[in-house]
């Protein structure tokens, strides 16, 4: 196969379009690429997710002068950066205008409606701005782009704040879109429409995974995701002083790292990636010629390191029979039935023949009603402040330094992966991986 005719998919993130300068810099890059991806999906503008949320809090409050305040300021974002690009008077600032006019008419309809729908046609804006100004740059600076909208390529059902794909329609989708077109497409992140046209979103940080869709519909040879990071690395460089950068490893090591806390990559990425074979690369915007870092089919460096997970404000629940009586597979089906319907998940779950032990993240909405129900049947005692870290491929001495003058309240460990419970206390700001 010729180089030209692989079919490459980007995806950028907010960070990567986060002002005028970074949407240059992102034209540049794309200008200079040769082949051309054939699709790209890109985020909402730096934090407009979280601004858009914002909003939206306001607007359900019915808190007028707030709402007013954080429309203006994510107005402003927008057409400055439509200023430094385009210049005064743009058709560009005029269609960001219109959207922003759309979604402040809806805000009146939608306030009644249920939170997850007002969500999604309210927080679903941000890439429909962003990817607006994204594609007038990169066609003004010679990349000839095709703003396409997700909403009818991405097609989901009714399930607002975390949709589900229909899988064979949207393929069909957007394979005949690329067969019509030969520009480069630019669709957003994060949303899709149900069947009959209403915007849903794929969940917070759901952007790469719309990469994911797009890649496997397309066939694509690989999935690039352009982060201002170098790549992957083997424990948060935010939380360790001395994470390293991890250059290859499996679909399966990813996902258990993900399952395990690690944030880098959303976990629905994976499965469609997985599924066609597509390797995943991460690479940095900031310095695109250095070594990626590739999750792919076969094992890397990384199934064999170790990696590090931390989970902050943990709960330990330890839970046993009222009857002081052995934890049957029935009493323990009942457990996790009731910890299903809280929507918890066990970050870390240890039976004994006595009691049943669970950390879950301290989400007090969820946790007090479940609380409530278990303490029905079982005798429940319940430990704050803790913190849970996770090890991939540990050693002894390893986990004996990490342990070191720490008290450990509860300590997992199979093959592959160790599991502790530290009280928070005892944990420091910025850890360091033991040398
Ligand atoms: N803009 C969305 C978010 O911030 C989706 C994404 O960036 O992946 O969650
Ligand atoms: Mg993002």
């Amino acid at each position: 196969m010729t180089q030209a005719a692989r079919c490459r998919v980007y995806k950028f993130g907010g960070a990567s379009i986060r002002d005028a300068d970074a949407i240059r810099r992102l034209g540049s890059l794309l200008a200079e690429k040769a082949p051309r991806p054939r699709a790209m999906v890109v985020s909402a503008m730096g934090k407009t997710t979280n601004a858009l949320e914002a909003l939206l809090r306001a607007a359900r409050e019915q808190d007028e002068a707030g709402y007013r305040h954080r429309l203006t300021a994510i107005c402003e974002d927008h057409l400055g950066v439509a200023e430094a690009l385009f210049g005064p008077g743009s058709s560009v600032a005029d269609a960001l205008e219109q959207r922003l006019a759309e979604l402040d008419t809806a805000h009146a309809a939608h306030r009644e409606a249920p939170y997850p729908f007002h969500y999604d046609q309210t927080v679903g804006m941000g890439e429909l701005l962003s990817t607006t100004l994204v594609a007038a740059w990169l066609n003004a600076v010679g990349v000839a782009t095709r703003w396409c909208d997700a909403r009818a390529l991405i097609v989901t059902d009714e399930h607002h704040q975390a949709a589900e794909i229909d899988w064979a329609t949207t393929r069909e989708r957007i394979a005949s879109l690329a067969a019509e077109c030969d520009e480069v497409l630019l669709t957003q992140g994060f949303i899709g429409a149900t069947a009959r046209g209403v915007m849903t979103t794929l969940g917070r940080e759901g952007s790469d995974f719309s990469a994911a869709i797009l890649a496997e519909a397309l066939g694509a040879d690989e999935l690039t995701i352009w982060k201002d990071v170098p790549g992957l690395f083997n424990a948060d460089p935010r939380r360790f002083a001395n994470a390293r950068q991890i250059l290859s490893l499996s679909y399966a090591e990813a996902l258990e790292q993900t399952w395990h806390g690690a944030t880098v990559i959303h976990p629905r990425t994976l499965a469609p990636l997985q599924r066609a074979g597509i390797p995943l690369t991460v690479r940095s915007f900031l310095d695109p010629e250095a070594p990626p870092s590739t999750i792919g089919p076969e094992a890397g460096e990384g199934d064999r390191q170790p990696a590090f997970m931390l989970r902050d404000d943990q709960v330990l629940l330890d839970i046993a029979p009222r009857d002081g009586g052995f934890l049957d597979e029935a009493l323990v089906a009942e457990v996790l039935a009731r910890l299903a319907e809280a929507d918890l998940h066990a970050n870390l779950l240890d039976i004994e023949a006595l009691r049943l032990r669970l950390v879950v993240d301290h989400r007090p909405e969820r946790l007090d009603p479940l609380g409530n129900t278990l303490a029905e049947r079982f005798a429940l005692t319940r430990h704050d402040g803790l913190v849970l870290l996770t090890v991939r491929h540990p050693d002894e001495a390893l986990m004996a330094a990490l342990d070191a003058h720490r008290s450990r309240l509860v300590i997992r460990c199979n093959a592959t992966t160790a599991q502790r419970l530290y009280p928070a206390a005892e944990c420091p700001a910025t850890w360091r991986i033991p040398d």
